[in-house]
């Protein structure tokens, strides 16, 4: 049961790895070894195997207050990165209102606001990834299962075990702490996923230990589940939060994160530099015509509702997937495919292409259509071809991303960007949603509009969307590519 690892909160998705049993044939004396610890990929990014690597020197020389102190380093990355993400979007909103207010037109392409967005949130992924990859290894460590252990003595195999269970109660007691800070920035990521979780845990709160080892397992799941439920987070106050503020901040702390400030600095860049590069942005479509585009799926539950959705309303929409995802849920794309919607590829696993050499980037463009298509061939979709790419982060515009163009170009690919960022990967509330995206179709008059397939709030949205007053006196078109 892999999730859509690294897409989103994925140290959330560390977390409800914890949730279904299974038995461990290696080590009988535990009843329930979570198969997702067992199965979770590890992030493969030569950082994480670095830390991975010190995290196991430093617990076997019972370093802990090292790791302690690391645990809650990545924490207030999170932290920061989480809520500079939010800073971001609430300038971003303030600006489209006033784009809206005179009548202006909207551009993301040109937007820095918008730039800063995308990389904030590239950056939140890539901590919590790697956060999250650090957790799962010291589950594996405590239960015994981790390639690390095989050569020690007993005594010292038993000692990293205990070592490994401290952290992992140190990471939820930092959870804890962590929680008041999410009340006050309203880390509505957060509280969304840890919800998701907190469902999930209940089946192996529920299990009966039959061991020592297992009962200790039994009470950090509890006391996960106690913090998860105190966690009330809330929408912040004008005066909580500050963007200037938190940048000097930034300058200023120990735990001044450089990326992120770079990132803050950065200047938009959007270039296409690769002749014959086909690029589709919704800005040459008729007046008020417009199509429905949602990626990072599939996902088992939200991509059925959101066809459900689209075909109780008679619409057709653009799914653009990652090919490792599709392999795991064949049968739901193909359902999408037979439904008429559009499938389309968007990396295999959501890297940042700009950053990958040039093989590895052909491999995510032409690899994962190449993946996709198997998929729904061996379905018995014998006449599916791909026709379409999208670029994790929309990142293939800065000069670096001649070799993305290239790649698609080369695929026989057409790059789709959108006109309309709903921003569903960080607001979770369905009225704000709403309002920023009837807001930018006000500006644009047309394009294409971006939700995510991996989050409920496409499902809550678009029955409202539909009938919305613009929508409707406009006569909206709703289109396929
Ligand atoms: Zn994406």
């Amino acid at each position: 049961m892999i999730k859509t690892i690294g897409i989103y909160l994925a140290i959330v998705m560390a977390f409800t790895a914890c949730s279904s049993g299974t038995k461990s044939a290696a080590y009988p004396e535990y009843e329930r070894v979570p198969a997702s610890i067992v199965e979770f990929e590890v992030a493969s990014d030569e950082q994480t195997l670095k830390d991975i690597r010190a995290l196991n020197t430093a617990l076997a020389a019972n370093r802990t207050t090292e790791i302690k102190k690391d645990i809650d380093r990545r924490m207030a990355q999170i932290l920061t990165r989480t809520s500079a993400g939010y800073i971001l979007m609430k300038d971003f909103d303030k600006q489209l209102d006033a784009a809206v207010a005179q009548n202006q037109g909207f551009d993301l392409h040109s937007n820095s606001t918008y730039l800063k967005l995308q990389k904030t949130r590239e950056l939140i992924e890539k901590v919590e990834m790697r956060m999250a990859s650090v957790y799962v290894h010291l589950w594996k460590l405590s239960l015994g299962i981790d390639p690390f252990l095989d050569k020690m003595s007993a005594t010292r195999k038993t000692n990293v075990q205990k070592r490994a269970l401290q952290m992992i109660s140190h990471a939820h007691a930092k959870l804890s702490e962590f929680s008041a800070d999410a009340r006050l920035l309203g880390v509505m990521n957060l509280k969304n996923h840890l919800e998701e979780i907190t469902d999930n845990l209940s089946t192996d709160i529920n299990m009966t230990p039959s061991s020592d080892r297992e009962r200790g397992n039994k009470e950090l799941y509890e006391g996960l589940v106690t913090t998860l439920r105190g966690i009330q987070a809330r929408e912040p106050e004008a005066a909580d939060l500050d963007y200037n503020e938190f940048i000097d901040q930034m300058a200023k702390v120990k735990t001044a994160d450089p990326e992120l400030k770079e990132t803050m600095e950065r200047e938009p860049q959007s270039n296409v530099v690769v002749e014959g590069f086909k690029n589709k942005t919704g800005s040459d479509f008729g007046k008020n015509k417009w199509v429905l585009t949602f990626d990072d799926g599939p996902h088992k539950e939200q991509t059925k509702k959101i066809a459900g959705i689209l075909e109780s309303n008679g619409l057709k929409g653009e799914f653009f997937w990652l090919s490792k995802l599709v392999k795991t849920l064949p049968s739901i794309a193909k359902d999408i495919y037979d439904k008429g919607h559009g499938i389309n590829s968007h990396s295999i696993d959501h890297s940042n292409l700009p950053k990958l050499s040039t093989s590895q980037v052909t491999n995510q463009v032409s690899g994962s259509r190449d993946v996709i298509e198997k998929q729904l061939h061996d379905k018995g979709a014998s006449s599916y071809t791909m026709k379409n790419f999208r670029c994790p982060y929309g990142a293939c515009w800065a000069p670096k991303s001649a070799k993305v163009q290239q790649a698609i170009k080369d695929a026989g690919l057409t790059h789709i960007y959108w006109t309309v960022d709903t921003l569903d990967w960080q607001d979770k509330n369905t009225q704000s949603v709403l309002n920023r995206i009837i807001k930018q179709m006000k500006a644009s008059g047309r394009g294409i509009i971006l939700f995510h397939d991996i989050h409920p709030v496409a499902g809550n949205v678009l029955p409202i969307l539909f009938k919305d007053k613009y929508v409707t006196d406009n006569s909206v078109q709703w289109l396929t590519l």
